[in-house]
């Protein structure tokens, strides 16, 4: 095995002992990789670890792909090598990050020897290399693909291609920083990269990721034809003769940006604009001390917990009951929120009746979802197949049609407890006792639009969040009658729709609305006590928000805001105080955002308030106060049982409010600073 250390020089240099044991190493049983060479010499290498619906990288898999290349270096019939994956949707889904989580540093080192190592010796092989790209090919999957010849992919939904490290506080270091670059040139890879967005195959092409995309089906004999072609040669990037001034540029950007919280997109800007200079060797090396450094970080440890929880409950089924898959769905009210959710369901292959009273309404909702979709399609997101696909799942009316065919109504007509009862009512006249009534309110107690239908165990909230096209949370609001089965299909439903459940009592506010609020209550009143809105947003922005208390309020709307404070000034008078400042800009038409006035003015596109001071202390103290307010609702909802589990309420917070994800959530950040007893 000594040709693994040959094939690369840096690596003959102090090796860790990682692979020190592939070279006197252990016997490898073939388990994940499926080796067959067809009577054209072609090597088709098959990605297929068993009884898993993923492959992942980790020492078993790399080692066993080390192998393969061994034997394949060996094997005078072999003209050509294709690299697939055999999942349905999944190419190589990554490092595995659950194997990572639980490692020492040191071994994590190994680790990333190891992968640069065999990732290199692919990249030595001397024929051509095609990766044949169907499913998710991230991170540690799509750096494999970087050292073949010819990266193709399939136009399939499930086909999405990136490195998304630097979301977990670390950077792509099995050569992906240092290859991108050389591949689609420096600007395109540092936006790849300090973004972690994950590509479509139709974008994946036109960002230089891949050469070619075809259907699925397809992929086979396009591979067969590009072995019989001459190897692509390496674009020239002349931008990248200026990668240090790229760099400079953009991490000042970043810095301005992210205020210096993030320091793995930092990092990766220093990484990228170095290893494209010079040899692969020394960009590995960059990459390696990078990750080392950054490991450490304990915002690194709760970006990749997060990871797992998003994961957890983006994945898992109920523990009881049984869900019925829904097909299609109705939605009552095509206002923002409706025309939002039919867009989202539809995009997603659920069919969608979306209903309202006035043919007006339902022209202006549809409106809004043709702007989303061909949003979508320009920013290739999704392929113009997808993109009618999405329309022709959508129908409307405005008379009322017998629904007792459908299994979902999603009720998210204008906010009323007055309108929604009456909406409930009929709709129980109208549908067959088993289907489930769902309400999108953002306040209104479920419970009591429980009470005017027969069979309240089938009523549920499903609270989306705005703009429902990119905010991924979805609260599953219960009552004690919810049968299981419901709640199972709806948890279902909404991992079906992309979204993450979480699944929370019948409560005012429910979960989000309720810890937010204090903080926003909070906010307002520092303002009335003539701290200026700027230091105010500013201290919250320092803390890692991604806007500021007084800016959300006017994105909300001040009316929005006013009524939520007083349904929980209601509920929890010793604890919410009525506030009059949010009334009296009502009284006003001082709505916010959308009526251009609010704390900040908005026209021609920009907002301004009166300035205020850059008194760093002063941001210090709103900072501790108002994160204190949040941990300690937070707290409150854990001991009242509003959600399941603390893992649950952080979550809610950083997918429902952009809490800061490196702090991990609010009952993490309480627990590590030690700011509340936990
Ligand atoms: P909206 O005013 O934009 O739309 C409401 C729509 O409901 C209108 O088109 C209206 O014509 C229609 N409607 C009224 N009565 C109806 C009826 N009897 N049958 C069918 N349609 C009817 O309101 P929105 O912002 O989309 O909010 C809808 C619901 O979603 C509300 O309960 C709101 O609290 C909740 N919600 C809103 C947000 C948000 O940020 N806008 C976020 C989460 C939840």
């Amino acid at each position: 095995m000594k040709t693994l250390l040959t094939h690369c020089p840096s690596i003959i240099h102090d090796p860790p002992h990682v692979l020190e044991d592939i070279v006197h190493g252990h016997p490898i049983q073939p388990k994940h990789f499926r080796l067959d060479v067809d009577h054209d010499g072609i090597a088709w290498l098959v990605f297929d670890t068993p009884k898993s619906s993923v492959n992942v990288w980790n020492e078993e898999t790399l080692r066993e792909l080390n192998h393969n290349l061994e034997s394949l270096e060996h094997d005078t019939r072999v003209k050509a090598l294709v690299l697939r994956s055999g999942k349905d949707r999944i190419f190589v889904a990554g490092a595995d990050l659950k194997g990572i989580r639980s490692m020492q540093p040191m071994r994590v080192n190994d680790l990333i020897w190891l992968g640069q190592a065999v990732f290199d010796r692919l990249a030595r092989l001397k024929m051509p290399k095609i990766a044949a790209i169907h499913g998710a090919c991230m991170g540690g999957g799509f750096e494999v693909t970087l050292a073949c010849d010819w990266r193709i992919a399939s136009d399939h939904p499930s086909t999405k291609i990136g490195l998304p490290e630097t979301q977990l506080g670390i950077l792509p270091a099995w050569g992906g920083s240092t290859r991108l670059p050389r591949l689609i040139g420096v600007r395109k890879a540092l936006d790849l990269i300090t973004s972690g967005k994950l590509l479509s195959a139709s974008a994946a092409k036109h960002a230089g990721l891949v050469s070619h995309v075809a259907a699925a089906e397809h992929l086979e004999t396009l591979a067969r034809r590009l072995v019989r072609e001459k190897r692509p040669v390496a674009r020239f990037h002349l931008e990248n003769l200026f990668a240090p001034l790229i760099g400079r540029i953009a991490k000042k950007k970043a810095l301005a940006k992210t205020r210096g919280l993030y320091p793995s997109i930092t990092k990766a800007i220093e990484v990228v604009t170095h290893a494209v200079r010079g040899e692969l060797d020394d960009g590995f090396k960059l990459e390696r001390d990078a990750v080392a450094e950054l490991i450490k970080n304990s915002e690194t440890a709760r970006l990749i917990d997060l990871f797992f929880k998003r994961e957890e409950a983006s994945k898992r089924p109920a523990l009881v009951g049984t869900a019925i898959p829904i097909h299609d769905a109705v939605v009552i009210g095509a206002g923002v929120m409706g025309a939002g959710i039919a867009h989202t369901l539809a995009s997603r292959g659920v069919r969608v009746l979306m209903t309202d009273v006035t043919s007006d309404s339902l022209a202006r909702g549809l409106e809004r979802i043709h702007g989303l979709v061909s949003d979508a399609a320009r920013r290739r997101l999704v392929s113009k197949v997808q993109a009618r696909d999405t329309l022709d799942r959508i129908s409307t009316t405005h008379t009322p049609v017998p629904l007792n065919r459908h299994h979902l109504i999603i009720e998210a007509a204008t906010e009323g407890m007055d309108l929604k009862k009456k909406i409930f009512a009929d709709l129980a006249a109208r549908v067959s006792s088993d289907t489930i009534l769902a309400t999108n309110t953002s306040a209104l107690s479920v419970a009591e639009l429980a009470k005017t239908v027969p069979h309240p165990e089938r009523v549920i909230g499903l609270h989306f969040f705005n703009p429902v096209h990119r905010m991924p949370l979805v609260e599953i609001i219960t009552l004690p009658e919810t049968s299981p089965d419901v709640l199972a299909t709806a948890i279902s439903f909404v991992q079906k729709t992309g979204k993450t459940p979480v699944v929370v009592k019948d409560s005012p506010g429910f979960l989000v609305n309720r810890i937010l609020m204090p903080y926003l209550m909070e906010a307002v009143r520092l303002h009335e006590n003539g701290i200026p809105v700027k230091d105010i947003d500013e201290a919250m922005l320092e803390f890692g928000m991604p806007m500021g208390p007084m800016r959300l309020l006017d994105e909300i709307g001040i009316d929005v805001a006013a009524h939520v404070a007083k349904t929980l000034a209601a509920a929890f008078p010793e604890r919410f105080p009525q506030s009059h400042a949010l009334d009296k800009m009502v009284a006003v038409g001082h709505l916010g955002k959308k009526t251009g006035l609010g704390f900040y003015r908005y026209e021609n596109g920009k907002e301004t308030t009166l300035g205020g001071h850059a008194d760093l202390p002063r941001h210090e103290s709103i900072q501790t106060n108002l994160a204190l307010l949040i941990s300690q609702e937070a707290m409150r909802c854990l001991k009242e049982g509003i959600a399941r589990n603390a893992d649950d309420i952080d979550l809610a917070m950083v997918l429902g409010t952009g809490y800061p994800p490196f702090r991990g959530g609010p009952i993490t950040f309480a627990r590590d600073t030690g700011i509340i007893d936990y």
